[in-house]
């Protein structure tokens, strides 16, 4: 006997809620149970703090079949801190986290259910080669993160890349071990490693409902998962500082020879306000990328909860 468990982050899903559930069981019962009838599963949906109807849509699911498992939040704590949360309450020999708007095709479930039987995998993950119907300045922003992140970090993530993934046991065991409060799961993904296996499919649009994300608040992601994983930045306004100084140096020199030989004629007042203003703007920004790692390690240090629970289905309590 086997369990395969399904972790659903859920915000203001009311709509989606019903719809991915029946798409699921479809999946299991067409293809999944009949390929290995000894495989269970439980359908764990987190409640995010939503404001709408969604925990009723999940209680009523729950009451009807035995296998949904709930977590409610007191609050919105976002998708990271429900994923963590779905992570820490499975118990499933394989663990998948997909989302509830569809736009993780269930269709790739079984794919991703029988390669991780078949072949020698710890993993399955899925990546959208296309980004359909995705604004292009947000698209190109994207990109240009991935390019980023690779470049300052020992990451390698693959653009394009969900959090949609059949995990077995050891790598969620793995994940969990990552205690930290800032939580940037397709970098946690990556970090542990493990073998395996890209399926990829094209974008798809969510069933219902509306994207969460906003510009601003993905630009603010993208800095939390930089600063989580490298302190290249640190290293690079250290070299900043090194380079000004040195130019200060020869400049000091170059002023002290030309005073002596030429007099000290006054002029340069522009310049110097440019030099100044370089300067400062560099110290500034060097200021604030310390001010950034300094506010993350001040949240951390606090060790916070992760996530808190308001109510939920689990006979015990994590
Ligand atoms: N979600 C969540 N908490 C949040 C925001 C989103 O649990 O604060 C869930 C949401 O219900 C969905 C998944 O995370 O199941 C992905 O969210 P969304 O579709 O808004 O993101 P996108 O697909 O645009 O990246
Ligand atoms: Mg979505």
């Amino acid at each position: 006997m086997s369990l395969l468990s399904i972790i659903a982050p859920c915000y203001n899903e009311e709509e989606s809620i019903f719809i991915f559930y029946e798409e699921f069981l479809k999946i299991y019962e067409d293809s999944i149970y009949p390929y290995d009838n000894n495989m269970q599963y439980e359908l764990i949906f987190i409640d995010d703090g939503s404001e709408d109807n969604t925990l009723d849509e999940i209680k009523s699911l729950a009451e009807k079949n035995e296998n949904i498992k709930y977590v409610s939040f007191s609050r919105n704590f976002g998708k990271e801190s429900a994923l963590y949360a779905g992570l820490k309450h499975s118990s499933g020999d394989y663990v998948v986290v997909m989302d509830v708007d569809l736009q993780d095709p269930p269709s790739l479930l079984f794919d991703m259910v029988k390669i991780i039987e078949e072949e020698d995998y710890d993993c399955v993950a899925s990546r959208r080669v296309s980004r359909k119907g995705e604004p292009v300045i947000r698209s190109f922003f994207a990109r240009m993160f991935y390019k980023l992140i690779n470049l300052t970090s020992k990451l390698d993530l693959v653009d394009g890349a969900r959090d949609f993934r059949l995990m077995k046991r050891s790598v969620v065991d793995a994940i969990l071990e990552l205690s930290e409060y800032n939580r940037f799961s397709k970098g946690i993904f990556n970090w542990v490693g493990f073998k395996t296996k890209w399926l990829e499919y094209e974008n798809i649009e969510r069933v219902k409902g509306e994207t969460s994300w906003s510009f601003w608040s993905l630009f603010i992601y993208s800095i939390e998962g930089i600063v989580s994983f490298t302190t290249l930045p640190l290293s690079i306004s250290t070299f900043l500082g090194i380079l000004f100084s040195f130019i200060a140096f020869i400049g000091i020199i170059y002023i002290i020879i030309t005073t002596l030989l030429y007099g000290n004629p006054v002029s340069g007042w522009p310049s110097t306000i440019c030099i100044i203003l370089l300067i400062g703007g560099v110290q500034l920004f060097s200021i604030g990328i310390l001010g950034q790692y300094l506010g993350k390690t001040y949240i951390e240090s606090k060790k916070r909860p992760i996530y808190l629970t308001r109510e939920s289905n689990f006979e015990f309590k994590k």
